[in-house]
């Protein structure tokens, strides 16, 4: 039987998360997605319309196939935790069943299990701002929705996960080297999710048997990455700096996931995997 993969954060064709899909797909495995419910009329629409269609084109020629599109707000894990104000957004209002822990039953009713899950989404209200001038909501919200959001995806999820099965996320390096410019508690939050990728490779590995590891992915021109607004700056940084002089396609960072998401990875538990043409390994710029 192929794998069956589950991948929180896409929302269109340029991010990390799409381009892991792609591996894992290409690699033989069926393709869930979770998409961010404000993003996901958009989303749905652009599929359906045939918008990817290029992009969706695998190396044997044929067409990545979504099985299903799941909406999902990962900043809350059930109904009760919803405020009322969200409740009733129109972008919230059309869709249902969208907290962590609704849409891992969802997936369970429709699928029954999974083997690989994937967290590529982060979100912080107050990224443009230093860490000096970030408010404690600011702050409190990006460990929320690019932490937190991975704890309990986990949770949830790796009931329903075969054993043998494999979780990833993405990191920046930010987290434990200065990159001026990643503010508003972002940096924190992925020193959060590189240290909880340790304690989760424990928990999940001694209790059912699941892999946890993170990519500490270089820069990509994702739309996530143009809203921070320094996104040109660090790819032409890592052009000149890095081992690796050339510019990092998501693709190689898709081929990673499907690397460690596979039996090839299965000793492999608890890393940081660096997937950045090498820069983190530089003391100095050249
Ligand atoms: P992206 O915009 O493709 O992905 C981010 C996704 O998160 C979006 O689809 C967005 O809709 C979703 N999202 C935001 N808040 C959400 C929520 N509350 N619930 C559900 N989904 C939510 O951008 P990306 O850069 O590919 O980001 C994917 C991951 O890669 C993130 O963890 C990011 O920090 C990481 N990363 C990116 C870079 C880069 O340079 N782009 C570098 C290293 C790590």
């Amino acid at each position: 039987r192929g794998k069956r993969a589950f991948i929180a954060g896409i929302a269109d064709d340029n991010g990390y998360g799409w381009a892991i899909a792609k591996s894992l797909a290409a690699a033989g495995a069926e393709i869930l997605v979770g998409t961010w419910v404000p993003a996901l009329n958009i989303f749905e629409t652009s599929l359906r319309r045939g918008k990817f269609d290029e992009s969706r084109v695998l190396p044997d020629g044929s067409l990545m196939e979504i099985t299903k599109v799941y909406p999902l707000d990962a900043v809350y894990d059930t109904p009760e935790d919803v405020p009322e104000d969200v409740k009733t957004n129109k972008r919230y209002a059309g869709s249902s069943k969208w907290t962590v822990k609704e849409v891992a039953e969802s997936v369970k009713e429709d699928f029954g299990s999974i083997d690989i899950l994937v967290h590529s989404l982060a979100n912080g209200p107050e990224v443009s701002k230093p860490l000096l001038e970030t408010s404690r909501y600011g702050y409190l919200a990006a460990i929320s929705a690019s932490s937190y959001s991975y704890v309990s995806l986990l949770q949830h999820f790796v009931p329903i996960m075969n054993p043998g099965g494999a979780s990833i996320s993405l990191t920046y390096i930010a987290s434990e080297r200065i990159i001026p410019g990643y503010g508003g508690g972002m940096s924190s939050a992925k020193a959060a999710l590189e240290s909880d990728t340790q304690v989760l490779a424990f928990e999940a590995g001694r209790k059912h048997g699941i892999r946890v590891n993170t990519i500490s992915a270089g820069p990509l021109r994702s739309r996530a990455a143009k809203a921070i607004g320094f996104i040109d700056m660090m790819i032409d940084y890592s052009l000149e700096n890095a081992p690796l002089q050339k510019e990092l396609s998501a693709e190689e960072v898709g081929n990673a996931a499907a690397f460690l998401a596979s039996p090839l990875a299965s000793a492999i538990t608890g890393t940081v995997l660096y997937v950045d043409n090498g820069l983190n390994a530089m003391g100095v710029g050249v």
